[in-house]
């Protein structure tokens, strides 16, 4: 055999047997049709060339020296790939024992001698043909195992039931299954929502070109029990009248991670993570939508930070970025879980408050957010201040889509600008004009107070018995910018619903202790002075607290204090009023009760309340010398102060006529138009000054 026949493309076709003349022969037959030869002279040299060069056919004599074909041919069977060699046995015998013989040694063919030449090259030809497609088979099958076995993605092989027929690494790593922990399990261990109901699913999709390579998406299972995002695509094949379906499958875990970062980058705003213009304006669509189905509304409020540019021109961009963040959580606890709050841009913010349906609402919530924005920020080194002003609209009354709704909400946000900022504003027309003016009334009384618009006036008590002045009640008025003087029973009762009583309250008591201290310090006989309480102050757990703190900085003396409750306020709780106003008493502090008459007291309560004095109503007052009851229920307040060891004051006394019959009826301290109105601090330090003899008997 010649070395050549290593790197011949030709066939290799090795023949055996002792007789030269015959290999001889068969040499030029086999080269003749092409083939490349090989030879041997016996069984033993036949197996090192076989194990050497492979060859693709073996021509073999049964019986031979050394080794014979037989056993040459079993041995041959046992190399890797031995058996798929087709080995033609060539003898001269041919009884059945020795065609037996030869099949059982593993022979492929049997060929007798003396040899038919035409027989014997058409026999080689088919074997050949038979054995090349073979290899070809071999080849596309290394190839197939490699690449699934190497696949980046997953493949899975199942019956028409569904069942795992192969399982390939990458599904390993995706599942964290062995292939021997699902391969005759059905599919739905690993993709649970990849049947139909009735499990027919696999069967179904065979045939349907289709959804074949179209790629879906479905949640498989891990072997921890894990959900995992999985791609397929799938094609099904048939072999031997049965059908498989093969599906390239892939974990899309990072895919879907990325898509979400990209979705919420797109949403959403990246200095505050809060959602950005487009995810607002989406949501307001929703919600338009779900509050018109319901019957229900919704309110807008836009917001924009008032003097922001100054803070990012002088401080720099980092540190205005952190105070947009810092806004952003304030804006975001001013809510609800459910609420939308989004940066439109720049130093502008939206909030969506769904089921909103009064203004009143809004309008409290807008209040919460201008207060937590004007909380000092701490950033860096640096305190600051910002706040803010808010345009609020409600749907659908202020706008019938998102546009409208956004434009008026600016609109109201630049009327709060233009009107001082710090502060919100209702579009005009979602409000009745009585509401409307509440509201901005609600709101500039709110700054009132840091503006210093509210005085305090007092109007004199006086003892008409010797004619001197007993004391003096300090009224607030609202010195507004507008509107002029405005009386308490105007702004009382809303300073009371929005709970601005109290500063209030505390500022007018304070102001009058201080005043009356500075008439004292100036030289006017000590007198007292009355500060009604509402029932809201009064209802503080630290009111107590309250009145001998400013008792202590304004250095007045507790007994020149007197507080005024109303019947009401006493009676709402009057477990808490009697050790309220023990306490109070204990401090050496007058106590009263104002309008008398007007509410539901109880008598006994009333007895049990350390109460020093009770004020007459006007009404009762003005009644008397009219035709209706005549001072029948003023008189009667003054027999029940005098049983129940109480002084009693009449309030409204503005005619002689009132004067006189109070006097006969027993009642000698008053107050009202008749002695003086309320007054301005310089008007009543006229009128002390006036007084020829105080009068502190009481
Ligand atoms: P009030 O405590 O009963 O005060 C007496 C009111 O009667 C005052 O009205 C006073 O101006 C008015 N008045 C006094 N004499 C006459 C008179 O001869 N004729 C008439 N027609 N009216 C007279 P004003 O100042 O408008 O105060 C109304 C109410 O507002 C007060 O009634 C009091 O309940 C409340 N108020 C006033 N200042 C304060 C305050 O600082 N805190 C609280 N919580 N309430 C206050
Ligand atoms: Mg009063
Ligand atoms: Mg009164």
């Amino acid at each position: 055999m010649t070395e050549s026949s290593e790197t011949n493309d030709k066939p290799l076709i090795l023949i055996v047997d002792d007789s030269r003349y015959l290999r001889l022969k068969l040499r030029q037959v086999l080269e003749g049709d092409g083939y490349t030869v090989a030879e041997a002279e016996d069984g033993q040299q036949a197996l090192s060339i076989f194990k050497r060069f492979q060859p693709d056919l073996v021509l073999m004599d049964c019986v031979m020296p050394v080794m014979n074909g037989l056993s040459a041919c079993a041995q041959m069977q046992a190399f890797p790939g031995g058996n798929r060699t087709p080995v033609i046995m060539i003898t001269g015998l041919s009884d059945d024992n020795a065609v037996d013989d030869a099949f059982n040694a593993g022979a492929t063919d049997y060929i007798t001698k003396p040899i038919h030449w035409a027989v014997l090259r058409n026999r080689v030809r088919r074997l050949m043909r038979a054995r090349q497609t073979e290899a070809s088979l071999d080849k596309v099958e290394a190839l197939a195992r490699s690449i699934i076995s190497r696949a980046h993605d997953g493949i899975i092989t199942v019956d028409t039931y569904g069942v795992v027929k192969s399982f390939n690494p990458a599904c390993e790593r995706i599942f964290g299954y062995a292939p021997g922990d699902v391969i005759g399990q059905n599919i739905n261990v690993l993709l649970p929502d990849f049947h139909d109901k009735d499990g027919f699913i696999v069967s179904q999709l065979i045939g349907e070109d289709e959804v074949c390579g179209v790629s879906s998406e479905v949640v498989g299972r891990r072997n921890d029990g894990s959900a995992v995002p999985i791609e397929f695509t799938f094609s099904d094949f048939c072999v031997h009248r049965q059908c498989f379906v093969t599906l390239i499958l892939r974990d899309i875990t990072e895919r879907k991670r990325y898509e979400e970062t990209i979705w919420h980058q797109a949403f959403h705003d990246n200095l505050t993570g809060l959602a950005n213009r487009m995810l607002f304006k989406d949501r307001l669509a929703l919600a338009m939508a779900h509050a018109k189905r319901n019957n229900n509304g919704l309110a807008v409020l836009f917001l924009d930070l008032d003097r922001f540019k100054l803070i990012n021109d002088t401080l720099g961009h980092d540190i205005g970025d952190q105070l947009l963040n810092q806004v952003g959580i304030r804006l975001r606890n001013c809510v609800r879980e459910d609420d939308t709050v989004a940066r439109m841009g720049g130093d502008e913010f939206t909030l969506l408050l769904p089921e909103i349906m009064k203004a009143e609402h809004a309008a409290r919530i807008a209040q919460k957010v201008v207060e937590a924005v004007r909380q000092p920020l701490k950033i860096g080194e640096h305190e600051l201040y910002i706040s803010t002003s808010i345009g609020i609209v409600l749907f659908p009354d202020d706008g019938q889509d998102a546009e409208t709704l956004l434009k008026n909400a600016d609109t109201a946000m630049y009327r709060a600008k233009e009107n001082g900022r710090n502060h919100y504003e209702l579009y005009a027309s979602s409000m009745n004009a009585k509401a409307s003016e509440r509201l901005s009334l609600e709101n500039s009384m709110r700054r009132a107070l840091e503006r210093r618009e509210f005085v305090v006036h007092y109007q004199p008590k006086i003892n008409v018995k010797s004619g001197g002045i007993t004391g003096m009640e300090a009224l607030v008025r609202w010195q507004h910018p507008k509107l002029g003087l405005v009386l308490p029973g105007e702004f009382i009762p809303l300073a009371e619903e929005s709970g601005l009583i109290v500063p209030i309250g505390e500022w007018v008591l304070k102001t009058a202790c201080a005043q009356n201290k500075a008439w004292q310090d100036s030289g006017f006989p000590s007198i007292r002075v009355a500060v009604n309480l509402s029932a809201r102050q009064f209802q503080l757990q630290n009111l107590v607290e309250v009145v001998s703190r400013v008792l202590k900085t304004t250095g007045l003396d507790p007994t020149c204090l007197e507080l005024e409750i109303t019947e009401s306020i006493a009676m709402q709780n009057a477990e808490h009023t009697v050790s309220v106003l023990n306490q109070l008493n204990e401090m050496g502090i007058q106590l009263s009760i104002d309008d008398f008459g007007t509410g539901y007291s109880s008598l006994s309560y009333l007895r049990r309340f350390p109460i020093n004095k009770l004020k007459i109503d006007r009404s009762f007052v003005a009644e008397i010398g009219t035709d209706s009851h005549n001072g029948a229920i003023a008189s009667a307040v003054i027999v029940l102060g005098r049983s129940l060891n109480m002084g009693v004051i009449a309030e409204g006394v503005e005619r002689e006529e009132q004067l006189n019959f109070l006097k006969d009826h027993d009642c000698f301290e008053m107050q009202g138009f008749l002695f003086g109105k309320p007054m301005p601090v310089e008007d009543f330090t006229h009128f002390l000054m006036a007084q020829k003899q105080p009068c502190n008997n009481n």
